[in-house]
């Protein structure tokens, strides 16, 4: 079973951030259009932190989840994970990582919508190669653990939209993943549902995992320890650094005076 502890099996000595991003660049090309993504981002997440990404529709924030998350490969740059280059992990050991180390939470849920809660909750422990009974004591116990544990065989479309999110959460932590990345969770919840999520990604927090949070709600990204804000692909803002870019754009003008610096 994986240890939330840490993101790799068997991670190398010197525990280095366990996100390393230098120069990363994402360049999209539709037919004869391209579009410039990420244009060069420097961003070094260490292990146990709770950071928000923030910024407008559009500034690239799933385009970098989606690259923290090994769904995609940067256009020009590195990615180091755990101290290790993505560019030169095999297929496996970023199947490994995808499926067992990493739980993803989306804005529209992404639950499959024919399978009962917990069957959508096991499904990563399918992947994971996890056995039939063990799969059925975890995804339950995960459902618990959001507080849906009388709502097990509910469809999606029998549940709150609230509920549904609080299944994915199940599902992003069943693996017992070290690096949890969640990309506009609360984009589609009202203010209660909302809190019951930022509350669940706290808990997973305070139990030792790292947590990458996308949002463009500035009172959400308040929530965690430090907010990076980024714009037309680049970063603008993180409030972990002393010296903020040299534009006028500090924190005061998006609402940030309380959360200067990392939190617990
Ligand atoms: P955000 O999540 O901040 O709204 P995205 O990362 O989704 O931003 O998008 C950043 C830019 O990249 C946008 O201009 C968007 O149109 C473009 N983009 C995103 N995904 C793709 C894709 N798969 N193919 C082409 N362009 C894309
Ligand atoms: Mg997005």
């Amino acid at each position: 079973m994986a240890e939330s502890g840490s993101l790799l099996a068997e991670p190398p000595a010197g525990s280095p951030p366990v996100i390393e991003l230098d120069g990363v660049r994402k360049t999209y090309r539709t037919g004869a259009i391209e579009v410039d993504a990420l244009r060069g981002v420097d961003l070094r997440i260490s292990e146990g932190e709770y950071i928000a990404i923030m910024g407008p529709s559009g500034s690239g924030k799933s385009t970098l989840m989606n690259i923290l998350g090994c769904l995609d490969i940067p256009t020009a740059g590195h990615y180091r994970l755990a101290g290790e280059d993505v560019a030169r992990m095999s297929e496996d050991a970023l199947a490994e990582i995808r499926n067992r180390r990493i739980g993803f939470v989306f804005q529209q849920f992404n639950l499959l919508p024919t399978l009962s809660a917990w069957r959508n909750v096991e499904l990563p422990l399918c992947y994971a190669g996890t056995g039939r009974a063990q799969r059925r004591v975890r995804a339950i116990e995960a459902l618990e653990k959001v507080g849906l544990g009388d709502r097990i065989a509910h469809r999606p479309n029998e549940l709150s939209g609230g509920q549904q999110q609080r299944v994915a959460v199940a599902r992003a932590l069943v693996t017992d993943p070290a690096l949890i990345l969640a990309d506009e969770p609360t984009g589609n919840l009202d203010s209660a549902s909302t809190q019951d999520v930022l509350d669940l990604l706290g808990e997973l927090h305070a139990s030792g995992r790292t947590i990458v949070l996308i949002t463009h709600e500035p009172e959400v990204a308040a929530t965690a320890g430090r907010v990076v804000r980024i714009r037309d692909g680049g970063i603008q803002y993180d409030t972990s650094s002393d010296h903020p870019s040299d534009d006028a754009d500090g924190p005061g003008d998006v609402g940030f005076g309380a959360v200067a610096g990392p939190g617990p």
